[in-house]
């Protein structure tokens, strides 16, 4: 149950700085941007060729923005040094921020996890800069119950001020603190008993109705214009070709090739089986449509396939187009 006194305790420190401020142990120099940006394999020019640079409209290299907190890291030394004291109790833990997780550790919430990180440039940094950030705590949510455990989101802004102290980027950055043993993990059984989620519902509208309808009486429909005869797909308003708004709707074969796929890993929906191969179909008639492909792996899909249409009913209200390879016998 959430504790209304540890709330309030909480909401006492928001607003406060998080820590004395940070100057960082290097300027920003073409050395680092250098080793950077092959580590990430980024080959934009602006951040190593000057002339590419100037070109593009800087005053010279730029740093890539993404580096922003390489240039405030403390290095290996100094973490090492500070692990060291905190293991041997004698680190200072009367920062808001120090105090703050001691709150939280002596409710239980003992475990840590980054979940966010939001950061915004204000100008491009340029070797010479040399940054210094500044954090506050930003906010501190009420009790929450998530899928790693029930905890607190905990956001630091900080900024990055400039040798002149302008200010040139913002980042927001989140952790959860959350009690161990209080997540998705401890109701396995309970979710594995369960029934499994639906799929989730097409979202209707009066142009696409007539083909989820068309679905359920396991026929594949296409949108047909009334006036020049020119079939579309997905469902629209209004014919492409000669503005018509008078349509019909006809029976596809049911025949057509793999235009296209993905293979979705993440994120999973429990409604799925995965991998899930999604494919662009290309039907005989020509328009196209987006369905899974069922007697397909990602290693057997191939683009050019012939496939059949099948229906699947997934419950009392959803049927949907599935497709299969042709020449894979079928009884459906
Ligand atoms: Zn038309």
């Amino acid at each position: 149950m959430s504790d209304p006194s540890l709330d309030d305790a909480l909401q006492a420190f928001v607003g406060q700085s998080a820590g004395p401020a940070t100057k960082g142990r290097y300027p920003v120099n073409e050395p680092m941007i250098g080793h950077w940006v092959e580590a990430m394999g980024d080959f934009n020019p602006v951040y190593v060729d000057d002339q590419a640079a100037r070109a593009a409209g800087f005053p010279g290299v730029i740093a890539p923005p993404t580096m922003l907190q390489a240039w405030i890291m403390r290095g290996l030394r100094a973490s090492l040094e500070a692990d060291a004291a905190r293991d041997a109790g004698v680190a200072s833990a009367d920062s808001p921020s120090d105090k703050v997780m001691a709150l939280l550790d002596g409710a239980g919430f003992t475990s840590v996890v980054a979940t966010n990180c939001d950061q915004h440039y204000e100008r491009p940094l340029v070797p010479g800069d040399h940054l210094e950030v500044s954090s506050v705590i930003d906010a501190i949510s009420g009790e929450k119950k998530t899928g790693l455990g029930v905890g607190h989101f905990i956001t630091n802004r900080l900024e990055y001020r400039d040798q002149s102290g302008e200010l040139v980027a913002t980042m927001r950055f989140r952790i959860l603190k959350f009690r161990p043993g209080t997540g998705a993990s401890a109701s396995v059984a309970a979710e594995a008993a369960a029934p499994r989620p639906q799929r989730p519902r097409p979202a209707l509208t009066q142009d696409n109705e007539f083909f989820f309808a068309g679905a359920k009486q396991h026929k594949l429909l296409i949108q047909k214009c009334s006036s020049c005869g020119t079939l579309r797909h997905p469902p629209r308003p209004s014919c492409a070709t000669c503005r018509s708004f008078d349509w019909e709707a006809v029976e596809a074969s049911g025949k057509g090739t793999i235009y296209s796929f993905v293979v979705n890993h993440y994120p999973q929906v429990p409604a799925f089986d995965y991998p899930l191969v999604i494919a662009l179909v290309e039907l005989e008639e020509g328009t196209r449509l987006v369905a899974n492909v069922s007697g397909i792996t990602p290693e057997t899909a191939a683009i050019g396939t012939a496939v059949e249409v099948a229906f699947e009913d997934f419950d009392d209200e959803l049927s949907l187009p599935v497709f299969h390879p042709a020449d894979e016998t079928r009884t459906n």
